[in-house]
């Protein structure tokens, strides 16, 4: 059996989503800002905000909201109706490094000699501490335990000897280490920018005349526009009343996009760096067919993540794809986590199981990733319930054996079921017939080629030296 002692969350968390706007038709662009966050949602639940300004109206004058809890929880008709402005950024967040505070919500509004900076961020700086404790001997004192004030505080004191805002970025991005994609308004100028290795995606769309910078091409699908491109990672976009400027300069180092992204963070309608999130898990699915085979009379997934990789296993196996699982979607910030004495009902909250699907069968159950096994056993618990005569786990990624220091919540090694055990006793744990994983060897076929891309909790081989202090929360004494 396995234990979970201090209800530590079986499921892992992206960090954030971001999301920027500039029309340059002067229209008000809160409700394309809200529609863009709506579609990230699943990147962070626990806050979100918007931060708006009109270029034409006086510099500096930012109107923002912000509030703990999901997008349709935050933001009332009364308050869009006040958000005026052509130009505005917006956050959804999870907290993976910083307290989850009202405190810590984003866009980050600053005010400084040349005016008024709105950052949003997605991801973790690996050299927090030592950038902040160089601004705090120097004066600097801080609002927020984020590292994105971080962030903003370089930016600001680079600005005092740039020319522009977009050169104040890229020269506070080369004492930045770590993974950021960032959304920043200026009183005249939308920026967004990537880390060198490009651990988070950000891209470029464009809506009549406005142009917008978002963490998913589902974003844009959101707000009916048509994707431009990728930020590319390390490179800097601008966008003003001329339409989009790009530096590069920063954009000469090995690539290490998150794979995870594709596995489970990222929505399956979105394309990041050029490759299918969908198609991606397809081709996990028939990787895990090709390597895991098992005699068996459906494939099922769990949602929502499992469901694509199921019909890839399916398809490649020439087994019945089936929709097992029932989830509640409802299940949002505001649901109260069960007592010790509920827990093994928490998950059936979020699922259920359909007997039609799987009685009498041997069952094939394709999920994303195991993190400390609790979930994997409860979900083959309700299988066999439901009437599943065997049911082979197969899982769409690696082993998790280590943490993630770039904007993602996979713990400590000796939080991970995978550091403990091998993978023959996991299987008896979570009372699996098989347990198959996807290879390390093959994350590349599942990207159709693609090897730039971070697999460090798998591997430990980290892009990054790992923090030696404590980036998840120090300040928070
Ligand atoms: S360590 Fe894992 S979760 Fe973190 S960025 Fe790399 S692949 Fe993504």
């Amino acid at each position: 059996m396995i234990e979970n002692n201090g209800y530590i969350p079986d499921e892992l968390h992206e960090e954030c989503g971001v999301f920027g706007v500039y029309d340059l038709d002067g229209n008000d662009v809160v409700s394309t800002i809200y529609f863009g966050l709506f579609a990230l949602q699943h990147r962070g639940q626990e806050s979100c905000g918007i931060a708006v300004s009109d270029t034409n109206g006086p510099k500096g004058k930012v109107r923002s909201c912000k509030g703990m809890g999901l997008v349709s929880e935050v933001f009332t008709p009364e308050q869009m109706e006040s958000l005026n402005g052509n130009i505005g950024v917006g956050h959804v967040r999870y907290s993976t490094a910083g307290e989850s505070s009202i405190h810590n919500t984003q866009p980050l509004v600053l005010n400084y000699v040349k005016g008024t900076l709105a950052l949003a961020h997605n991801g973790n700086l690996v050299n927090t501490p030592q950038l902040r404790r160089e601004l705090e001997y120097t004066g600097a004192i801080f609002q927020t335990t984020i590292d994105t004030e971080v962030i903003a505080y370089h930016i600001a004191r680079e600005r005092l000897n740039s020319k522009t805002a977009e050169e104040a970025v890229v020269r506070a991005m080369k004492k930045l280490s770590g993974a950021y994609s960032l959304v920043i308004m200026s009183p005249r100028k939308l920026i967004g920018a990537r880390d060198p290795f490009g651990f988070h995606p950000l891209c470029i769309g464009k809506r009549d005349n406005a142009y917008i910078l978002a963490s998913e091409t589902a974003a844009l699908n959101a707000a009916d526009a048509e994707f431009i491109r990728d930020v590319l990672p390390g490179e800097v976009v601008m966008i003003d009343e001329k339409g989009i400027h790009s530096d590069t300069s920063l954009c000469n180092q090995k690539i290490a996009k998150c794979v995870f992204e594709y596995i489970y963070f990222a929505r399956p309608d979105t394309r990041f760096d050029g490759v299918s999130v969908y198609n991606s898990r397809i081709m996990a699915g028939r990787i895990l067919a090709q390597t895991h085979p098992v005699e068996a009379d459906v494939v099922v997934g769990v949602p929502d993540s499992g469901n694509a990789a199921a019909l890839g296993y399916a398809l490649e196996a020439g087994i019945p794809f089936g929709m097992a699982f029932v989830k509640n979607s409802y299940v949002g910030r505001t649901f109260i986590k069960p007592k010790q004495s509920m827990r093994a009902s928490s998950v059936r909250i979020k699922l259920n199981v359909l007997p039609e699907v799987v009685a009498g069968k041997r069952v094939v159950m394709i999920d994303d990733s195991i993190v400390r096994g609790t979930t994997s056993a409860k979900i083959v618990k309700m299988l066999k319930s439901a009437g599943a005569t065997e049911v082979h786990v197969r899982i769409s990624s690696p082993p998790f054996l280590y943490p993630c220091y770039f904007g993602t919540d996979v713990p400590t090694g000796d939080q991970l079921i995978a550091h403990k055990h091998s993978v023959e006793e996991i299987r008896d744990l979570i009372g699996a017939d098989s347990l198959g994983y996807l290879s390390v060897e093959r994350l590349s076929d599942m990207l159709g080629g693609d090897t730039g891309f971070c697999d460090a909790c798998f591997t430990g081989n980290y892009p990054i030296e790992p923090p030696s202090e404590n980036i998840r929360g120090e300040y928070e004494q």
